[in-house]
């Protein structure tokens, strides 16, 4: 089978449609939260989402949003989108946010948003916090977005310990995911935070058992005037334009 993994979409439905263009076709899409937040059509992304076979848990975004968590955690441009956001969203996406489940188990693969340990709220920056994750889900494999910044945490022994390596992955062509515990972020679809403005996605191989790392231009200022149409934040809509 062959699995479009992908995180943080945040409303920027450009974003989404240049990675669902530049991955098909594919089997399924495997979704790692926050479709919604910051960004100007989460309609449009619920609905893009939908139109394919499809996983998707929740993020902190998507709870924000929906009202499940509180807003007062969120710093004020994030607030303020995510009040938008819910005023925009229709009954029947909202519904299907709220569905969403906060931990899915595909096989092999364990999906969250944050962390294994925190999946709402935890950020994997570290290899120190992503060792101690690894003894929170037990799949050799775990997909985990959040922090927006593509990344490969792999858990292997020295001198009989166990040690974690934090990987920046490249995009040349598809790694072997061999025998050893992982945990891997995709990237973000929709505000990537690693210095390249390009959306962010992996492709999966569960026959071959190999993942591909790819990086996709879109229509950055069409995002950027339709944020600015329905005065989001300018900071939120600055930030897309050099991926941080
Ligand atoms: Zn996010």
């Amino acid at each position: 089978m062959l699995c479009l993994v992908l995180s943080d979409i945040h409303s920027n439905s450009e974003a989404l449609k240049a990675v669902l263009d530049d991955a098909s076709p594919v089997d399924q899409v495997w979704c790692l939260g926050d479709v919604v937040g910051y960004g100007p059509d989460p309609n449009g992304c619920v609905e893009l989402l939908r139109a394919f076979p499809h996983r998707c848990i929740a993020g902190n975004h998507d709870w924000a949003t929906l009202g499940k968590l509180d807003l007062r955690d969120f710093n004020p441009d994030a607030r303020d989108a995510n009040l938008w956001n819910r005023q925009e969203l229709t009954p029947e996406n909202l519904a299907y946010l709220e569905a969403r489940p906060e931990r899915l188990v595909e096989g092999e693969f364990t999906l969250i948003h944050g962390s294994p340990r925190y999946p709402i709220w935890e950020y994997i920056i570290y290899a120190s916090t992503a060792q101690v994750n690894f003894q929170h889900f037990d799949t050799q494999i775990c997909f985990a977005g959040h922090t927006h910044a593509p990344m490969i945490f792999r858990l292997g022994q020295e001198e009989g310990e166990e040690v974690c390596e934090a990987i920046t992955p490249s995009v040349e062509g598809p790694i072997s995911l061999g025998a050893e515990r992982l945990i891997i972020n995709p990237g973000s679809v929709g505000q990537p935070r690693d210095g390249d403005p390009r959306a962010s996605y992996a492709l999966l191989d569960t026959e071959a058992f190999t993942l591909e790392y790819r990086r996709v231009a879109y229509p950055v200022e069409k995002t950027q005037a339709h944020m600015m149409k329905h005065d989001l934040p300018l900071r939120l809509v600055l930030r897309l334009g050099y991926g941080w």
